[in-house]
């Protein structure tokens, strides 16, 4: 018998990043394809995690977050970025950004709908619009700066245009979009009555003296943001599943609601030592920063020495490299090369592309990964480039 499948499931395929992980385990290649470090979390966010398992905090937080740890991003925005945030009626803690985004796409988007997308996207966009029932709107952020086209991206706006979803800094291009460019996208969302979702998983995560915006900071936005954060990139623990969206108490209410039927809430004793995280000194930050542009100098250079021409990420840590001089049949097959032959993973470029054909010549490297491991990858990669100058 053959069961019936909904629509919408039929509407996208498996994540491609996450099968890349599975690849390389099989393979035993370095995974520098899906984006989680190798390295150990902060030691007091692991110690305050056993002692909430110890002291039996093992039953449901409050559906939308532990006060606790609500009060403490409030602080950190405090503190961090001079916004007010109030935690009893504009925070929503969710199972990781991942949640805390499709949440937000189910609160706020209807069937009918668009949704403007830039692209190349971080894959869990379009299945995100599409299970909320909404039609994807893509705009082109145009290799090697990752500029888009004002009149590209006002033409993607009308009065179906329910939301644009922009993430900075930007994964998989290391974009970080400027103010400049934040208030054309502020401004077109007024005009249309439009939502911004910004998704800034990687706000700390920023290089060359770069200073990251706030979409609902910027005049005219504070009501018409959901910002999506979560503490998987910035304290390395991104099988925690802690993330959370700030949006006004009107947007909030309707993102608990679905957050609650969705996941109930995130796991109690993780939100706990959560807490411990947002409490860092701002030390902390520059620290992460400095570390990852360190990595990305490394990887960065490693890949144009092998032939992988690239842009330079300003921030996040993943790299985009145009294989065309390899003369690859296509990317899918490129990473399947890379990742069976040369022992590294990487993820295929058409995955974060609506239209397959315009990523061919792109794949994504990951850089947060320890020394050592990123050393082991340059010894692998340079086999790659024997490999192919053998091969001319
Ligand atoms: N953000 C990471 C990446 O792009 C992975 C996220 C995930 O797989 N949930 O690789």
């Amino acid at each position: 018998m053959q069961p019936h499948l909904s629509k919408k499931a039929a509407h996208f395929t498996e994540s491609v990043i996450r099968e890349m992980t599975r690849l390389a385990d099989r393979c035993g290649a370095i995974n520098l394809a899906q984006g989680f470090p190798d390295f150990p979390a902060p030691e007091a966010m692991k110690e305050a995690a056993c002692r909430a398992i110890r002291a039996d905090m093992n039953q449901y937080a409050i559906t939308w977050g532990a006060k606790k740890l609500r009060d403490a991003i409030a602080t950190k925005y405090q503190n961090f970025w001079n916004l007010s945030v109030d935690a009893e009626k504009e925070i929503t803690i969710c199972c990781g950004s991942t949640e805390a985004m499709i949440a937000s796409c189910l609160a706020v988007i209807d069937p009918g709908d668009e949704v403007v997308i830039f692209e190349p996207f971080y894959e869990n966009y379009g299945p995100d619009v599409i299970l909320s029932g909404a039609a994807p709107r893509f705009v082109s952020l145009y290799y090697p700066d990752w500029s888009f086209d004002p009149e590209q991206l006002e033409a993607a706006f009308n009065n179906r245009t329910r939301a644009i979803i922009v993430n900075t800094p930007n994964n998989p291009t290391g974009k970080v979009f400027s103010r400049a460019e934040l208030e054309f996208i502020a401004q077109l969302c007024q005009k249309w009555d439009a939502l911004a979702i910004t998704d800034e998983i990687y706000e700390h995560i920023i290089y060359d003296g770069l200073e990251h915006t706030l979409m609902c900071q910027l005049p005219g936005m504070r009501e018409r943001t959901i910002t999506i954060n979560g503490i998987s990139k910035t304290y390395s623990l991104t099988g925690w599943r802690i993330g959370y969206a700030i949006a006004s108490e009107t947007l909030t209410n309707a993102i608990r609601k679905v957050h609650d039927f969705l996941t109930v809430g995130a796991a109690a004793p993780l939100q706990e030592a959560a807490v411990v995280g947002l409490q860092m000194p701002k030390g902390y930050y520059v620290h992460l920063s400095l570390e990852y542009q360190r990595k990305r100098d490394f990887l960065y250079s490693v890949l144009g020495n092998v032939g992988l021409r690239s842009a330079l990420p300003r921030g996040a840590y993943y790299i985009m490299s145009d294989i065309s001089p390899f003369e690859y049949p296509d990317d899918v097959q490129f990473v399947g090369y890379l990742t069976q032959e040369v022992g590294v993973a990487a993820v295929p470029g058409s995955s974060f592309f609506f239209d397959p054909s315009k990523g061919r010549h792109f794949i994504r490297f990951c850089f947060c990964k320890k020394d050592e491991t990123l050393a082991l990858a340059r010894d692998r990669l340079s086999r790659l480039c024997v490999s192919r100058l053998q091969s001319e």
